[in-house]
């Protein structure tokens, strides 16, 4: 059952107030709904839907976000349909059909899902309009989006898009209209067609380059004279039909709506995706060959002695041709699932499933398992629980960090591998502290011979990437000195640096021990999540290491609080932390977009109500707006909204002397040795970088 409050300090009613399926409601609704729903954390990757499973209910994404996918029954092949993001709701296919989910939607970063059952949706259908009205909507937004309904403005204007028309009737659309240019404009209907009925030869498909039809999800299906009829999934996709419309600048070109289906099986009939798999290796990525691939020498050590090896060279030599295939292809992921017929190996690619050609016997099924298993240090004699580990390669000039999971199945260990490119997702530190004041104050604080850092934020707050690009720099400033990373689990491979995973029975605590030992000059502790660690790291840093670690807290105030709640002393807390930083996540305004208009009047309240803005104040402030570039959504990526502080001496003994954390914080922001998430939200607003709402969540936390 959920509770009215959670860890990130925002009542779940207040959250629910803002969702699509409920913000039409009335509170007492809401408050009816609140007890019954069941809030359930996931990690990124997880499934929280599966296709052909049955429907149990509609969820709501509380937190993270997550991508849906259609699945072809047959090929396995799969298509990203939409992103869900934090207020959208899942599962109302499946609770309004009382058929099994048509889609899978997996989480891409850890998610928070709030559940209602079946009877709790049918009976808020049946009692409250909007509830069902919200349902409604979303339901023909998507269809919208699938290109299979055409909405059409009651009054058809002649210019303009019919979906920003105020009232529109939604309607399908049964006639088949001449095909419309798509330079007319979307007020007029799209016609919806079947590439069958067109029969295009090589000659017609190829008029479009591969890669494009492939990514914009776009078929060319006929050409009289001049005119280029071609398919399109998304038909009023703006950013397709302009790149569309640039590669096609020889031919008129009109545009007709096609099914997924129909789309997936054009693909697979021309062959489009193999030709795609050649054009990329040709263009961008090398073709990695099975031999060039090394492991880490950690990963071969762990390799058991010749005499008792527990896989035979064919059996190695088909891994590598597998890892080689996949990283050739520029593989996401490698899902390798023992059948039958044989080992069946897939390669995710831009997204999309697709079979490896090459097929090997059911009898390496075991020897695979297996030899991944030796690589990635785990248990091989263990075939009935789930386990996961990680791979360190390099191939050429990559370093890749292969993650592992297996699942125990009814015909043996299923394994998927995920491919991490190892240095390239570390980001400077200049694009994560994007204000000077900031940047100047990390640094200073990693200059230091000694302290503890101490990098906070909620789960999915980018915490860990920012510890790492923290090591980075460090190691790349003082490259003579000795970095040691204990994590769990190793998450990105850094060059110069000894890291080491924690396991079962190996916990922080006790690597953190032994790693003392090694007389290294910096320690990095993935996260700190027990007392034994905690003074540890804290000790460490007070016996002339320089020490990083992340926490989970939601600021400055509260990683004090949980530093002595895990029996950390305030001496020790006031001689070791240098500095504190926390971070939360925003959507980053799309800069070719962004706008500036004075606020609203109510949201101006609650801006003043934060003192981001003053009272009667004619400011205008940045708002989304949405353009090609950001898929019309008004932002682009995620940025940082982070709040600091600097331990001073004075804060060192006011803290020592059993001063209040309030206190204490009170005179650094005085001091201007404290940055609060207000300072850095208002200034990323005036920095046009932050819209007002995400100021106004990044700030509530
Ligand atoms: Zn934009």
């Amino acid at each position: 059952m959920a509770g009215h409050d959670d860890a990130r300090g925002e009542a779940v009613e207040e959250f629910l107030a803002k969702s699509l399926l409920l913000r039409e409601c009335d509170a007492t609704v809401i408050a009816k709904v609140t007890p019954h729903l069941m809030i359930s954390e996931l990690p990124a990757g997880a499934t929280l839907v599966r296709a052909g499973s049955p429907s149990d209910g509609i969820s709501i994404l509380r937190r993270g976000r997550a991508t849906a996918s259609l699945v072809h029954a047959t090929t396995g092949a799969s298509t990203p349909l939409e992103t869900l993001n934090v207020g959208d709701h899942f599962g109302d296919v499946g609770a309004l059909t009382r058929a099994a989910h048509p889609y899978t939607i997996v989480a891409d970063e850890p998610c928070v899902v709030l559940r209602m059952k079946p009877e709790l949706v049918e009976a808020l259908m049946a009692r409250v309009p909007q509830f069902s009205l919200a349902i409604a909507r979303r339901l023909a937004a998507r269809a919208v989006q699938l290109g299979v309904i055409t909405l059409r403005a009651s009054s058809a204007p002649a210019t303009g898009s019919a979906l920003r028309a105020p009232t529109p009737a939604i309607g399908v659309e049964v006639r088949r209209p001449a095909p419309v240019s798509p330079s007319e404009g979307g007020s007029a209907a799209i016609p919806f067609v079947e590439v069958s009925d067109f029969e295009p030869g090589a000659r017609v498909i190829g008029m479009l380059p591969t890669k494009l039809i492939l990514q914009h999800r776009a078929v060319p299906l006929r050409l009289q004279g001049n005119r280029l009829l071609v398919g399109m999934v998304l038909p009023r996709h703006a950013a397709a039909l302009a790149e569309l419309r640039r590669v096609l600048h020889t031919v008129d070109f009109e545009v007709a709506a096609i099914s997924l289906e129909d789309f997936a099986q054009t693909v697979q009939r021309f062959k489009l995706d193999a030709v795609r798999g050649a054009e990329s290796t040709r263009d961008s990525i090398a073709v990695i060959s099975p031999e060039s691939l090394a492991y880490d020498a950690a990963d071969s050590e762990r390799e058991p002695e010749k005499g008792v090896r527990v896989v035979g060279d064919e059996v190695v030599r088909a891994v590598n041709r597998v890892v080689a295939a996949a990283l050739s292809r520029d593989a996401s992921d490698i899902h390798i699932e023992p059948e039958a017929a044989g080992v069946k190996v897939r390669f995710r690619v831009h997204g999309t499933l697709h079979d490896w050609s090459e097929s090997l016997p059911p009898s390496f099924a075991r020897g695979i398992a297996a030899r991944l298993k030796v690589l990635s240090g785990l248990d091989i004699t263990n075939t009935r629980t789930p386990q996961d580990g990680r791979i360190g390669l390099t191939a050429g000039s990559r370093e890749l960090d292969l993650r592992i999971s297996t699942l125990p199945s009814s015909r043996g260990e299923k394994v998927v591998l995920r491919v991490f490119e190892g240095s390239g997702m570390m980001r400077p530190l200049e694009q994560i502290f994007s204000d000077a004041g900031s940047l100047g104050a990390v640094r200073k604080a990693l200059q230091r011979p000694h302290g503890a850092i101490i990098v906070a934020g909620a789960t999915g707050s980018g915490k860990s990437s920012t510890l790492y690009s923290m090591l980075n720099e460090r190691r790349r400033a003082r490259p003579d000195t000795n970095v040691l990373l204990i994590e769990d689990p190793i998450e990105y491979r850094l060059a110069g640096v000894t890291q080491v995973q924690v396991h079962a029975g190996l916990g922080f605590s006790q690597v953190l021990r032994a790693a003392m030992r090694q007389d290294p000059d910096v320690i990095a502790v993935g996260e700190t999540r027990d007392a034994e660690t905690a003074r540890m790291a804290l000790e460490a840093a007070m016996t002339g290491h320089l020490v990083l670690t992340s926490m989970h807290a939601n600021d400055v105030g509260s990683v004090l609080q949980r530093l002595e709640s895990l029996e950390c002393g305030r001496t020790l807390i006031a001689e070791a932390v240098s500095f504190v930083v926390v971070q939360r996540l925003a959507r980053r305004l799309c800069p070719s977009c962004v706008r500036l208009d004075p606020p609203p009047p109510a949201l101006l309240e609650s801006l003043v109500a934060r003192r981001l803005a003053e009272r009667g104040s004619q400011v205008a402030l940045p708002r989304p707006v949405g353009c090609d570039l950001c898929q019309q959504t008004g932002y682009q990526g995620r940025i940082a909204v982070v709040e600091w502080w600097q331990v001073t001496p004075e804060a060192r003994d006011a803290l020592a002397a059993g001063a209040s954390h309030q206190d204490v914080l009170r005179a650094a922001g005085e001091a201007r040795m404290l940055q609060t998430f207000r300072h850095n939200a208002a200034y990323l607003m005036a920095r046009k970088a932050l819209g007002t709402s995400e100021a106004l969540m990044a700030v509530a936390g």
